[in-house]
């Protein structure tokens, strides 16, 4: 089975080639059908940031199409940045400068409680899902390592000491919203 993934981002791409690893199911990026256009996130929840790029292809490609949104939300920031991750220090989207505003916001903060939330709009044989994954976990004093991607070296996982920045892959994927997400859309296309 052909599933376009309505992303752009390769960090993305490569975490749900390895969540989804099945023989008979294969996801196909947008710059690999060619599709080099953003697709604007006008929405103001996760989910409807996921239907909007969901809708979008589906509209244009008329086939089996996943997308997801992501946000971190942070409990002491009124679940900020949340929708808002990606451009929280500024249009040019720029991790760097996210991770140190959120340090920054946090400095007088005793509840560092945080959490990933990702959102997946499926269009699957023509049907529509929804799917949600949650980690919970808390915002590190200061970066610790360089892996993953976005704000991965300042979210420390529940039930570890290390942030993602330095955990392996396989172990964020297990554990990751992301990786709990898509593991039960993969459930769904076993199932379908
Ligand atoms: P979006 O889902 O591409 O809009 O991402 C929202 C923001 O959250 C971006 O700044 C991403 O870098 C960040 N983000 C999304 N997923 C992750 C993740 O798994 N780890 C760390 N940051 C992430």
């Amino acid at each position: 089975m052909k599933i376009i993934f309505a992303t752009h981002n390769s960090n993305k791409v490569g975490e749900v080639a390895q969540i989804i690893d099945h023989e008979h199911i294969n996801i196909l990026s947008l710059s690999e059908i060619s599709y080099h256009e953003d697709i604007e996130e006008t929405g103001s929840t996760l989910n409807e940031n996921a239907w909007i790029k969901a809708d979008h292809i589906h509209k244009l490609m008329g086939a089996n199409v996943i997308a997801e949104d992501t946000g971190l939300e942070v409990f002491s920031l009124d679940m900020a940045p949340g929708v808002y991750s990606a451009r929280y220090a500024g249009p040019e989207r720029n991790s760097q400068d996210n991770m140190d505003l959120l340090l920054h916001n946090l400095k007088k903060s005793k509840d560092r409680s945080a959490r990933f939330r990702t959102v997946i709009a499926a269009y699957l044989n023509g049907k529509k899902y929804t799917f949600e994954g949650i980690v919970n976990g808390s915002i590190a004093m200061s970066r610790q390592g360089t892996g993953g991607f976005g704000y991965d070296p300042i979210f420390i996982p529940e039930g570890h000491q290390q942030s993602f920045g330095i955990l392996s892959s396989d172990i964020k994927n297990k554990i990751s919203h992301r990786g709990r997400a898509f593991e039960q859309l993969k459930k769904t296309l076993i199932e379908l």
